[in-house]
C-alpha cells in the first residue's frame, strides 16, 4: 500500500460531472484529485455517449441528405454516395481522442492529480484506489465526490451478449450495417441510434411500451417527430411489449405483443435502449452507510450531500434526468460550495434535446406543467415553413412554441421541433435563467434570415394569444 496523500477533494469518476467538478475545485484553489478506472477521461459522454453518437448523427445526416435530397434541390451527385464504415468510425474515434486530450489538458493546466484506478470509500475521509497492476493506494480526502455515472439496462429475456443483443456502446460500432435492427425503447438513445442505422440502410423497427415516443416532450412535439421519423422509414410499434426472445446463431427472434396481438420479428440485431441505471457497484456505499432512493439512485440533499456529510454525489448517480450538462452544472456547484461560495442549479432551466432530424428540444414549462400547476398561461407557435432561412436551407419541417406565465408575463418555457433546435433552445435556457419577459423576447431583434426569427415570432404570437388554464 502506497503512502497516504491528502486532498481537499477526491472525485471518483472522470465523466462530465467529475471532470467539471475537479477543474472548478482546482481553479478555486482546492487540492484536487480525480480517479477514473479508464485511462481516458470524459466518461460515458465522451467515450460512448453524447460525442460519438453526435458524430455519427452528423455524418449520417449529411450522407442521407446528399443521397436523398441534394439532386431534388438542383445539385447532381453523378457518382452517387456510398458509406465507408471504417472511415466513419475512424473520424468518430479521432473526435473522441481530440476531446479527451482536451479534458486531460484542462486537468494538467489546473493542477488536478489524475489517477487511473478503481476507487471506493475506504473509511472516514479516505478513498482506496486499486490500480490496474493490483496494488492499492489510500487517498486522504476532506471531501469526496461520487460521479461514477450509469450503465445500460437489459431485459430478463434479452441479456446483452455484445454481439446480437446490445446496448448503446456496441450500437455505436456495429461491424457492418445490420439489414434489420430492432430497438426496444423510443427515448433519446433509441431514436438517435435508430436514425443513424436507418440512414445507413438498416430496416429499423422501434418497439415502445408507452403509446407515444419521446416521453419528455409534449404530445404535439412527440407526435410531429414520430411522423417525420416514419417518413424516414423508421417503423414504430407503440403501446407494444417485447414478451420473449430466442437468440440464434446469427439472428434473433423477438416476440412482440401489440394491442392484444402477438407477432414474431426475426432481426439481425437488437438494441435494448430501455434506460440506464446508476453505476455504484464497488464503491462500498453500504459499508460506508450511504443511502439509496427507492429507485436505487444515491440519496442526496439540496447541496448534493449524501447521508455521509463529507461525501457528495452528482450526475447519473442521483435522481433526475441523465444528461451530461446537468452533471456538469452539479459538478461546478459542488466545487463552489466546497470552496465556500454560494452555488445552485436551477433544474427548470436545463434543456432536453433529441438529436434526430428534425431535432426535438425543450426547456422549462410546457402545457402539461401549467395544467398540473393550475396556472394560467399563453402559448404562441411559429412554423418553420414561414421562416426564410429554414426554407432556403431546405429544412422547413418544424416549429417553435413559447409559453408565457400569464400572471408575471415571464417567459416560462419553449419547445422546438426542427433543424437547429439544439442551438435555439439555448435562447430559451438563457431567457429562463435570466427571468426575462416574453415581451423582451419579442422586442429582441434576431438576424434576418435566421432560425432565431421563429423564436421571436413565437414570442409575439404568445403575447397576442388568449390566456388558457388556471382551473
Ligand atoms: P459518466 O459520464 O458515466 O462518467 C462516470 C465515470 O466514472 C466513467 O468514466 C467511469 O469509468 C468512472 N467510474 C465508474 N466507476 C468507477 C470507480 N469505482 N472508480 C473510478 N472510476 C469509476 N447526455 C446529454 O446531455 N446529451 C447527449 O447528447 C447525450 N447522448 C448520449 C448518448 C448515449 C449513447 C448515451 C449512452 C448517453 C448519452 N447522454 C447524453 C447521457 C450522458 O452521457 C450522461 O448523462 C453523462 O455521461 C453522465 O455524466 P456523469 O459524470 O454522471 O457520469
Ligand atoms: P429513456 O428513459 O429516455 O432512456 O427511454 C427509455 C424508453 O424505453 C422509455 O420511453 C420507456 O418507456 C421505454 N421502455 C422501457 N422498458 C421497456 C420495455 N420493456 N419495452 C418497451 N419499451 C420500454
Amino acid at each position: 500500500m502506497a503512502a497516504q496523500d491528502a486532498f481537499d477533494l477526491v472525485v471518483i469518476g472522470g465523466g462530465p460531472g467529475g471532470y467539471t467538478a475537479a477543474r472548478r475545485a482546482a481553479e478555486l484553489g482546492l487540492r484536487t484529485a480525480v480517479v477514473d478506472r479508464c485511462r481516458r477521461l470524459g466518461g460515458t459522454c465522451l467515450r460512448v455517449g453524447c460525442i460519438p453518437s453526435k458524430t455519427l448523427l452528423s455524418l449520417t445526416e449529411a450522407y442521407a441528405y446528399a443521397r436523398d435530397r441534394l439532386s431534388q434541390d438542383g445539385i447532381n451527385a453523378r457518382q452517387g454516395f456510398e458509406i465507408d464504415l471504417p472511415r466513419l468510425y475512424a473520424y468518430k474515434d479521432a473526435v473522441v481522442a481530440k476531446l479527451a486530450e482536451g479534458v486531460a489538458f484542462l486537468m494538467r493546466q489546473n493542477g488536478v492529480r489524475v489517477i487511473e484506478g478503481t476507487a471506493r470509500i475506504a473509511g472516514p475521509q479516505s478513498v482506496a484506489v486499486r490500480h490496474a497492476q493490483g496494488e492499492e493506494e489510500i487517498l486522504e480526502a476532506r471531501a469526496v465526490l461520487l460521479a461514477t455515472g450509469s450503465e445500460p439496462i437489459d431485459l430478463p429475456f434479452l441479456r446483452f451478449d455484445g454481439r446480437l443483443v446490445v446496448g448503446s456502446s456496441e450500437a455505436l460500432c456495429f461491424p457492418e450495417v445490420p439489414k434489420t435492427l430492432l430497438i426496444i425503447g423510443a427515448g433519446a438513445i433509441g431514436l438517435e441510434l435508430g436514425s443513424v442505422w436507418s440512414r445507413l440502410g438498416s430496416e429499423v423497427t422501434i418497439v415502445e411500451q408507452l403509446p407515444r415516443i419521446a416521453a419528455g416532450f409534449s404530445p404535439t412535439g412527440a407526435g410531429a417527430l414520430q411522423r417525420e421519423l416514419a417518413k424516414q422509414r423508421i417503423r414504430f410499434l407503440l403501446a407494444a411489449r417485447v414478451t420473449g426472445a430466442e437468440v440464434g446463431e446469427a439472428r434473433v427472434k423477438v416476440r412482440v405483443e401489440e394491442g392484444g396481438r402477438e407477432q414474431d420479428l426475426v432481426v439481425d440485431r437488437v438494441l435494448v435502449a430501455v434506460g440506464r441505471r446508476p453505476h455504484h457497484a464497488g464503491l462500498a456505499l453500504e459499508e460506508a452507510g450511504i443511502l439509496l432512493t427507492e429507485r436505487g439512485r444515491i440519496r442526496v440533499n439540496r447541496f448534493w450531500q449524501t447521508s455521509l456529510p463529507w461525501v457528495y454525489a452528482i450526475g447519473d448517480l442521483i435522481e433526475g434526468p441523465m444528461l451530461a450538462h446537468r452533471a456538469q452544472a452539479e459538478g461546478r456547484a459542488v466545487a463552489e460550495l466546497l470552496a465556500g461560495k454560494p452555488a445552485r442549479v436551477r433544474y427548470l432551466c436545463i434543456p432536453n434535446v433529441i438529436y434526430t432530424e428534425p431535432e426535438a428540444a425543450g426547456v422549462g414549462f410546457s402545457e402539461e406543467d401549467f395544467r398540473a400547476a393550475k396556472r394560467r398561461y399563453r402559448r404562441g407557435t411559429a412554423y418553420f415553413p414561414a421562416n426564410g432561412r429554414a426554407l432556403a436551407a431546405d429544412m422547413p419541417n418544424g416549429f417553435v412554441t413559447v409559453w408565457m406565465d400569464e400572471e408575471s408575463g415571464r417567459f416560462a418555457g419553449m419547445e422546438v421541433l426542427g433543424s437547429r433546435a439544439s442551438e435555439l433552445i439555448g435562447a430559451g435556457a438563457v431567457a429562463l435563467e435570466a427571468e426575462v419577459s416574453v415581451e423582451s423576447l419579442a422586442r429582441a431583434v434576431p438576424a434576418h434570415p435566421s432560425f432565431m426569427e421563429s423564436v421571436h415570432e413565437a414570442a409575439i404570437a404568445a403575447l397576442r394569444a388568449r390566456p388558457s388554464g388556471g382551473f
